[in-house]
């Protein structure tokens, strides 16, 4: 199976200097590719750093191109670069894609995403390797291999949504950054940044979704006995967006100067949406001693509950009667 596994991060990491290379050498990666991600305002070293690439537009590009080298057939189907038709004919699962391989722990290819040009809302704007012998996207954080130094330097990891956000923050000098890329946190996940740090800050996107993701996966976060930060961006922007807008000087002071620790963050967030109905701001209360109760860290979870009857104004043996009712029940 270890033969296998070689075999395959072969394919994968040939393929990604098939793309790094398309985007640097043919018309096509210079003129469509490349002007993208320097219209996004990525830094030539950045772009390199981070192996970015270009898939060809034509339907069997890699596919004849791979072929042609002596790759067998099903090592490109089991990475999922080739898609094999019901009628035995095989195309590209990555055409006019901007690329970004996905590394493990030692800077070795796995898997990709790549990310649609067209503003067509049909086409799916990323569209990622299926899961294989070696890509399981549930145990992978994109940007791990890129950040892991600077997470133990920091002893904090900060957490985004997506392939751009770490890179954008990379090139404004925050290098502790991974993406949960293409899945919703994982308990693999957060295993992997706990070999690290117990310090993680999200940033997720300022949008419903990110907010959403957000509470869970503090949740998740919390149940592994992480400390967890949060930060809101403004509605509509990413750190990546953020961070090409405002600068690397900006970006890393509004980081510094709005991160909230998880209690303060989710009651926040809560109480915004209850407004001055009490049976509403009750709930809240009761929200955020779930999260709290969820601290394996019985100290720990008692300085929050402290912090939590103050910042509610609810007296503090009541919010302990409570935590340790939820306690008896998760049992
Ligand atoms: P960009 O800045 O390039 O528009 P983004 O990273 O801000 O991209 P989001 O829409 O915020 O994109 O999505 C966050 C992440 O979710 C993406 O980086 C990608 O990993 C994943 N994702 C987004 N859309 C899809 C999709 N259609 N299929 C699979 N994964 C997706
Ligand atoms: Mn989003
Ligand atoms: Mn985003
Ligand atoms: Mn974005």
């Amino acid at each position: 199976a270890n033969d296998q596994r070689e075999s395959l991060m072969i394919v994968t990491n040939w393929a990604a200097k098939f793309f790094r290379e398309t985007l640097w050498n043919s018309d096509d990666g210079q003129a469509i590719g490349l002007s993208y991600f320097k219209e996004r305002g990525y830094r030539e070293d950045i772009i390199k750093k981070f192996e970015l690439g270009y898939s060809p537009e034509a339907w069997e590009a890699l596919y004849e191109r791979a072929i042609k080298e002596g790759f067998g057939e099903e090592f490109l189907q089991e990475t999922g670069l080739i898609v094999k038709r019901d009628d035995g004919k095989c195309y590209d699962r990555f055409r006019g894609r901007v690329m970004f391989p996905i590394h493990n722990l030692t800077g070795r290819v796995l898997g990709f995403g790549g990310r649609t040009l067209k503003t067509d809302k049909k086409v799916p704007k990323y569209v990622n390797s299926p899961e294989s012998l070696i890509y399981h996207k549930s145990d992978v954080l994109y940007g791990l291999f890129f950040a892991k130094k600077a997470i133990t330097e920091q002893d904090n990891c900060f957490l985004v949504e997506g392939y751009a956000d770490v890179i954008s923050m990379h090139q404004a000098g925050v290098e502790n950054v991974v993406a949960s890329s293409g899945t919703s946190l994982t308990t693999g996940q957060i295993r992997l940044i706990a070999r690290y740090t117990k310090n993680v800050t999200i940033l997720y996107d300022g949008d419903a979704a990110g907010i959403k993701a957000s509470l869970r996966g503090l949740d998740m976060l919390l149940e592994e006995g992480m400390n967890v930060k949060v930060l809101l961006f403004p509605d509509g922007d990413d750190p990546d967006s953020f961070a090409m807008k405002h600068g690397a000087e900006s970006f890393k002071q509004y980081i510094a100067g709005n991160s909230k620790d998880f209690i303060f963050y989710k009651t926040d967030v809560l109480l915004k949406d209850a407004g001055n109905d009490p049976i509403k701001r009750a709930e809240v209360i009761h929200d955020v001693v779930e999260s709290i109760s969820l601290i394996p860290d019985d100290i720990k979870a008692s300085v929050f509950i402290r912090e939590c009857s103050l910042l509610l104004n609810i007296e503090e043996r009541l919010l302990i009667s409570e935590l340790n009712k939820l306690k008896l029940t998760a049992a």
